[in-house]
């Protein structure tokens, strides 16, 4: 058996690691504990632990959780986003990971009562089945959202394809730091675009000697809502 607290520290010394084999600082990571599989004393347990940061992927997650927990945590919403779903979401989270279209984005713009963060998620693998801009069109993408005052764009956003290959995922990363740095150096009002969304369960530490600034861990802090991890 382990427990939530467990699990994290031994996330956190993981990311410590990492962060020595590529001379960075853990304070430069921000741990998301995706709580979309779990309910909400999981989530409160997560806090107890001392990570403020949820992510959730539905309308429901938020409508079942925030009750209990509020303020006390800051959310991310993360994952495909539907346009319909942005009035019931986007003045309940503190970041959008999922920003990939310009229709969800006029749509932000529409229903959004104050500038929200962004970030712009890009398919750097190419995968058919992976939402996400092109990496070609991404700073079109990007520079097209300047008119949108409601929307920030604070950094860019991938999923590694689905292997056990270390480099694949490797280069996947890698390839996101390198159009974030491009981007930054644009210095565009409305985007200074300088995090990182990417890491999750299986591929954070790669993700964090790639320059990961948020990682996106679900199963292996919470667990399943059944037993523990198999
Ligand atoms: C579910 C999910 C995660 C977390 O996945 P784990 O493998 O459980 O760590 C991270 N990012 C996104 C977009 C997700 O949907």
């Amino acid at each position: 058996m382990s427990t939530v607290e467990e699990r994290l520290k031994h996330i956190k010394e993981s990311i410590q690691l990492a962060c020595g084999r590529s001379d960075r600082n853990p304070e430069e990571v921000t741990i998301i504990a995706v709580t979309k599989s779990v309910g909400t004393k999981r989530a409160e347990e997560v806090l107890a632990a001392g990570i403020p940061d949820l992510g959730e992927n539905r309308k429901e997650g938020l409508d079942e959780k925030q009750p209990a927990i509020g303020d006390a945590a800051r959310w991310h919403f993360i994952g495909n986003l539907q346009s319909r779903r942005v009035k019931d979401i986007v003045n309940r989270v503190d970041m959008i990971h999922s920003l990939d279209r310009g229709s969800l984005a006029r749509e932000i713009q529409k229903r959004a009562d104050h500038p929200v963060d962004c970030f712009v998620q890009v398919n750097v693998s190419g995968e058919d089945s992976k939402a996400g801009v092109i990496p070609e069109e991404t700073e079109p993408f990007v520079r097209s959202l300047a008119d949108h005052d409601k929307i920030r764009v604070v950094g860019l956003m991938t999923m590694a394809p689905n292997t056990n290959d270390e480099e694949v995922i490797r280069r996947t990363f890698r390839g996101l730091r390198e159009l974030r740095d491009r981007i930054s150096a644009l210095d565009l009002p409305h985007a200074p675009c300088t995090e990182l969304s990417m890491g999750m369960s299986n591929d954070f530490g790669i993700a964090v000697e790639e320059g990961a600034t948020h990682v996106r861990i679900g199963t292996a802090i919470v667990g399943y809502e059944s037993g523990e991890r198999p």
